[in-house]
């Protein structure tokens, strides 16, 4: 059972080597990067590579997984705003959370004053992207006057998230907008607040063409140390993206016509499935299916072989083109998009190892 396919394979010495990279990176302009391991679930595996890499504060965003690392010698960030509820294990396992709601934060305060600690807050402020903060400085400003004055709570910071929803790049102007609301902040309570968190992997391309302001100081780095990828999925120089590949067995494979005979019904996922005559192909079957991982989201290591379709549990490919002559039981490999990765680390299916 334990060479069982499909397998996800993550190479822990290139996630180490990405970290390195963007720790060195970040730290000559006065940055502290978060390590964000949501995309491997609070693999601990994964978190251990960044801290060897240099990276001294872990973030997720699921609390779950932040429960799993805490063990390891790093703080504890949690990235998605916690639901009030969670709020004694929010305070029980982060030692920083990100907020935007004043009736969480109550929550959060009666938290830590139960369990006798102190949990450190970061206010979010939302800059045009449209999920998680306040639109409006004056409400980011009086939630950071909140949180001062609660007991059990330490004002962390302030901080923005980009580039998830509504597609808005991190700018000079929109980093510069947070700064300066910073600024107010500190003004305004006589504080000094020890983190300014600009945004996630998608900052680092500003960030390497000069154009992040001074005063942002921490970035959120989840896409870009473990896929080596950040704003638009592009890949991030000095980075490798060659860190996971997904492993699948061949269990058919056969000579058959291109088109069905007699195709009249719908598809597993009812659609009307549509059919280029070709003639006759090799196909080949694989153990993998869309229970596991969306086909969209595969990007065979193999250039020559086509991904013709599937249904919950197989995955078809066409290897009538292919240089290698692939037989029944052989392994074939694919690198795989955000999403990809992401489903393949959920799938309990799928098996993950790490290469040391
Ligand atoms: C996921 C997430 C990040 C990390 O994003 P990457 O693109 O993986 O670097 C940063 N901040 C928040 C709030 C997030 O949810």
């Amino acid at each position: 059972m334990s060479q069982s396919l499909p397998c996800l394979f993550v190479d822990l010495p290139l996630v180490r080597a990405n970290a390195e990279a963007m720790v060195e990176l970040c730290e000559a302009s006065g940055i502290h990067p978060v390590g964000i391991t949501k995309l491997a679930c609070g693999s601990h595996e994964v978190a251990e590579a960044y801290l060897d890499g240099g990276i001294r504060t872990l973030g997720d965003s699921r609390i779950h997984n932040l429960e799993k690392l805490q063990d390891l010698p790093a703080q504890k960030l949690l990235l998605r705003i916690p639901a009030a509820s969670d709020a004694m294990d929010v305070v029980r396992y982060a030692d920083i959370s990100l907020n935007s709601e004043e009736h969480t934060i109550r929550a959060l305060s009666a938290a830590a004053v139960a369990q006798g600690r102190v949990h450190k807050i970061i206010v979010m402020h939302d800059l045009g992207d449209l999920r998680e903060g306040c639109f409006n400085a004056d409400d980011t400003v009086a939630l950071a006057h909140l949180v001062s004055e609660l007991p059990g709570l330490e004002l962390e910071g302030l901080g923005t998230n980009l580039a998830c929803y509504g597609g808005v790049e991190p700018s000079t102007e929109n980093q510069q907008q947070l700064v300066d609301i910073a600024h107010r902040i500190e003004h305004e309570l006589g504080v000094k607040l020890h983190v300014v968190s600009g945004a996630s992997s998608a900052a680092l391309p500003l960030l390497l063409r000069g154009g992040l302001p001074d005063g942002i100081n921490q970035l959120r780095l989840g896409a870009s140390l473990l896929m080596g990828i950040g704003l638009n999925d592009d890949p991030i120089p000095g980075t490798s993206q060659d860190t996971m590949r997904l492993g699948v067995e061949i269990i058919e494979l056969k000579e058959k016509p291109s088109v069905p005979v007699n195709s009249t019904a719908l598809d597993a996922f009812g659609n009307k499935p549509v059919f280029e005559d070709l003639g006759i192909r090799r196909r080949a079957i694989c153990a993998i299916g869309k229970q596991d991982v969306n086909f969209d989201d595969l990007i065979p290591l193999d250039p020559a072989l086509r991904i013709i379709g599937g249904s919950s549990d197989h995955l078809i490919l066409d290897v009538t083109e292919t240089a290698q002559p692939y037989q029944v039981g052989d392994t074939i490999y694919f690198a795989l998009s955000y999403g990809g990765a992401l489903q393949c680390m959920t799938s309990e299916y799928v098996r993950k190892e790490y290469l040391h």
